[in-house]
Formats: C-alpha cells, sequence, structure tokens
C-alpha cells in the first residue's frame, strides 16, 4: 500500500469560501500565533485566514458511498486523500414516526379541541420517499455539504448501480471476450450476480461461492456472451461438466439466460432522489455517476483496499486506475436529531414537557470522556447519573454523575463528529468467484 498521509488543516478564505487544505502545519500555527488565522473547527480542524491570498485550488472529487445504516464521504485532491468520513445515518425515524401516531391517537380519547381531519387532503406526490429514506437522503446530502463547506469541490461521484445496464445492451461489448480486461471481467459479474439473484441457477443455492459458467459449454462450442452465461454453486458447475443445461435437465435456463435485464431495475429509488438532489443543489455537471463493478475493480484491483463505507468512497472518488496515497485521519460522523420541534409548545397544548436545553451545563449528544472510555451523552437527569453511550454503537457504556464528565466535542450542524483512531466499520462483502 502507498504511504499513509497525515491528516491535512482545512483553510477558509476570509470570506468563508473553502481553500485547498495545507500540510505545512508550522505555517498553520504560524498565521494563529501571529493572529493571521483563527480556529474554525477543531475536528476536523479548519482555520480562517484574515488575510486575501491568490487563490489557487486543484480539482477536488467527492465520492459517495451510499449505504442504509452508514454513508462513506471521500474526497481526493491532488492525488491524495483530503477527507474520508464515515456518516452514520438515523435509523430510529420509522419508530419515533410511529411513536408520534400513537400520542396522537391517544389524544383522540382526551378531552381536547377539535381536530380537523387531516388524512383526507393528503396526496402522494411523483417521487414521494417514506420519510426514513427521506432522512437518508437528506442526511447523505448534508454531508456533501459538510465537505463543501471545507474543501473547494469541483465534482460529486455517486454510484447509482452495480452494473451498467446501457452498456449492457450493446452487442459490441457484451459480444467481446469476458476475460479480456479485468475491469469488464467485474462488469460481467456484478451483471450476472443481478441477473440470477446471487443464486445458483441450478440448484438455488445462495449465500456461497457461486462461478460464472456456461450455458453451452465452450468445448462444444457455447460462447463467451453474457446470453451464454449462469452462475452455479461448485456443486452443481461439476456435475453439469461437459454437457448443456438442456441435457442437465435445466431448459427453462437456456430460455430465460436469453432475456436481457430491464433496464434500471436495479437502481433503487433511494439513489434516484440521491442524484436528483445533489443536482438540484450543485448542478448538472458537477455531479457524475458510476457503477458498483468499477468501484469494485478501483478498491480491489487498483488499490489494494479492505472493504469499508469509507475505502469504497476513495475508490469512487478516483479516476479510472488512479493511485492515491489514503489519509490517516478517518472522521466518523452521525446525524442527531437536532430538537423537540416545539411539539408540545403550541398555543393549545395543555402540559408543556419540553425538556431543558442544558442539564447542569451539558446538552445531549456532546462527545464525553468518563472513566477512561469515550462516549456521548445518550441521557441526562436534574438529579443523578448521566447516561454515557457508546459512539459507533449507540448502546449504554455507564451511567456516570456529570461532575466525572471530561467534554471532548460538541455537536455542530445536526452532527455528532469524532476522528477514529481505530478500524472502520466492516460491512458484508458478497460475491461470485470469476471461475468460469
Ligand atoms: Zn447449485
Amino acid at each position: 500500500m502507498a504511504n499513509v498521509m497525515p491528516q491535512p488543516v482545512y483553510v477558509l478564505a476570509p470570506s468563508g469560501k473553502p481553500l485547498m487544505p495545507t500540510h505545512r502545519r508550522n505555517k498553520v500555527w504560524y498565521w494563529l500565533r501571529k493572529g493571521l488565522a483563527e480556529v474554525v473547527c477543531r475536528d476536523p480542524f479548519t482555520i480562517r485566514l484574515r488575510f486575501e491570498t491568490k487563490r489557487y485550488s486543484q480539482p477536488v472529487t467527492v465520492g459517495v458511498d451510499t449505504g442504509s445504516q452508514a454513508v462513506g464521504v471521500a474526497a481526493i485532491a491532488d492525488g491524495q486523500v483530503a477527507y474520508q468520513a464515515e456518516v452514520q445515518l438515523r435509523t430510529d425515524v420509522s419508530s419515533r414516526l410511529m411513536q408520534r401516531r400513537q400520542y396522537r391517537r391517544t389524544r383522540r380519547s382526551r378531552k381536547t379541541r377539535y381536530r380537523a381531519r387531516r388524512f383526507v387532503n393528503r396526496r402522494r406526490l411523483p417521487g414521494w420517499l417514506p420519510p426514513s429514506l427521506r432522512s437518508k437522503v437528506a442526511s447523505t446530502v448534508k454531508a456533501v455539504r459538510f465537505v463543501a463547506s471545507i474543501l473547494p469541490l469541483c465534482q460529486i461521484k455517486v454510484e447509482v448501480g452495480s452494473f451498467d445496464t446501457q452498456k449492457m445492451q450493446h452487442p459490441e461489448i457484451q459480444g467481446r471476450h469476458y476475460q479480456q480486461g479485468q475491469l469488464e471481467g467485474y462488469h460481467l459479474r456484478e451483471y450476472l450476480l443481478a441477473k440470477w439473484q446471487r443464486r445458483c441457477a441450478y440448484c438455488g443455492a445462495s449465500g456461497l461461492p457461486l462461478q460464472i459458467e456456461h450455458i453451452v459449454p465452450k468445448s462444444r462450442g457455447g460462447s463467451d456472451r453474457a446470453t451464454n452465461l449462469a452462475l452455479a454453486c461448485e456443486g452443481c458447475n461439476g456435475r453439469k461438466g461437459n454437457r448443456t443445461a438442456t441435457e442437465f435437465g435445466y431448459p427453462q435456463i437456456q430460455a430465460q439466460a436469453r432475456v436481457p435485464l430491464k433496464d434500471g431495475a436495479h437502481v433503487s429509488s433511494l439513489k434516484t432522489a440521491l442524484v436528483s438532489q445533489l443536482t438540484r443543489e450543485f448542478g448538472t455537471d458537477r455531479v457524475a455517476i458510476t457503477y458498483g463493478y468499477e468501484t469494485k475493480y478501483q478498491r480491489i484491483g487498483v488499490l489494494d483496499l479492505p472493504k469499508s463505507h469509507a475505502n469504497d468512497a476513495i475508490a469512487i472518488a478516483c479516476e479510472r486506475g488512479q493511485r492515491v496515497n489514503p489519509s490517516s485521519a478517518l472522521y466518523q460522523l452521525r446525524c442527531v436529531p437536532r430538537g423537540n420541534y416545539q411539539l408540545f409548545n403550541g398555543k393549545h397544548s395543555e402540559h408543556r414537557v419540553s425538556a431543558p436545553k442544558k442539564v447542569r451545563g451539558w446538552k445531549l449528544w456532546e462527545v464525553v470522556e468518563a472513566k477512561g472510555q469515550l462516549g456521548y451523552i445518550g441521557g441526562r437527569r436534574l438529579k443523578g447519573s448521566f447516561v454515557v453511550k457508546d459512539l459507533s454503537t449507540g448502546k449504554t457504556l455507564l451511567e456516570v454523575a456529570p461532575s466525572k464528565l471530561l467534554r471532548r466535542a460538541r455537536p455542530s450542524h445536526g452532527w455528532m463528529i469524532s476522528s477514529a483512531p481505530d478500524a472502520p466499520i466492516p460491512t458484508k462483502e458478497s460475491g461470485a468467484s470469476s471461475h468460469p
């Protein structure tokens, strides 16, 4: 692996516009000492200059690896990873809405003012997403906006699907020998995995290594086109041997292989919404889409990085075949709810139960250290101990008196930010081997 770069210092112009980050720490301390710059944020370390400089910026590309629990974001500038982060999305949205609905339903039986019915004038507009997904899309866009606030972004790359259906429609690509290029191999494998639903075409087994298999064997004149390929487990592949699928007793497999996969069937509504929101916010010319097979090829074949959301984001941000120096700093961002949205303080509310913002000087979501453990404040009591929870899992670590807490970071802009010294969160890998 290439040499790991230390964490850069992010620099803003006096106007607040981001400039290129710097590794010249001596210069940064000099500016701060002389009062030529001020600290804006400690994590990630960002300074704002108090003097104008000649603006120079190189293209900064940001890659976004979407997910349902966590999102990876990485920015590449000048052949180096300038920023990498894993963003924990909120997973409590649907349960919170369920809770609200239950509150509202119990209110029906209490003696309260008349509330006009609302369900009859609600309509789902085209492009509607469930609230849980909407929260995930909005948080992902927010994570990109956060990078754009510290780095001068030129391009945003998002992975929309695992393979390019458009490309599969062109026979000149499809007809090429699939072992010709390594990248084409990755492409074909992702296509076949989607087409055969990640299962053995013959016995239907899933969750085990699958092999790419010729329906009409090559020894009997079968081609390498996608229409002659299926996935099989090792057992089925061996048992089939030199027979065609029909001879093996599966004529329907032969028929199914000829039917091309429908265009766009594998692109989720979440990714469509994400691309359209990013386009609206950053402009069409700055948002580009990539496919999972390119990411996989880049991460495994070129960069040789283990699977994680942040590493996938680095692979997405890279130009094809580009080698980059990874960064030593990985930021953990976690979306936190911002408040109570004045649920109980309305003109007509008979009870006011909104909790105070600060209890004994402490707010929710502050990153704290207590008894040698790092966590965040997940619960406060007016009298008694506070609940400290784990940064990545959200499980209760310990209950401790507020006087024993040491503040490490405050939540800012709806994020709980911590830089993680430990390994990134691993994600499950699934795929097929390339043995034909
Ligand atoms: Zn099988």
